[in-house]
């Protein structure tokens, strides 16, 4: 299997299957989703469609932003919510 199937496969049934888990308290739901592997696959894949390059100034991107967030169902962002950024950059959308 490669890569990509791989990757949208578990973003489907990830999401299937964490939606009901997830409840009120979003703060505390996005720090433990940070930590995640989803996340950091998908942070990957942003920062690959992005060929590692901060999106604002174009020096190298360590960070990935999310432009917006999913209304209901944390981690449900599209890829194309999310961005790559420096640390410098980043700092400022904050
Ligand atoms: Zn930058
Ligand atoms: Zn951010």
């Amino acid at each position: 299997m490669g890569f990509w199937t791989k990757y949208f496969t578990q973003q489907i049934f990830g999401n299937w299957l964490g939606g009901h888990i997830w409840s009120a308290d979003r703060t505390a739901q996005y720090r433990e989703y940070l930590k995640s592997d989803a996340w950091k696959r998908k942070r990957y894949v942003v920062l690959k469609r992005d060929n590692w390059t901060c999106q604002y100034c174009g020096a190298k991107a360590t960070q990935v932003h999310h432009k917006r967030y999913a209304k209901y169902k944390i981690g449900k962002e599209p890829i194309k919510w999310l961005v790559s950024l420096c640390g410098a950059c980043h700092k400022k959308q904050h």
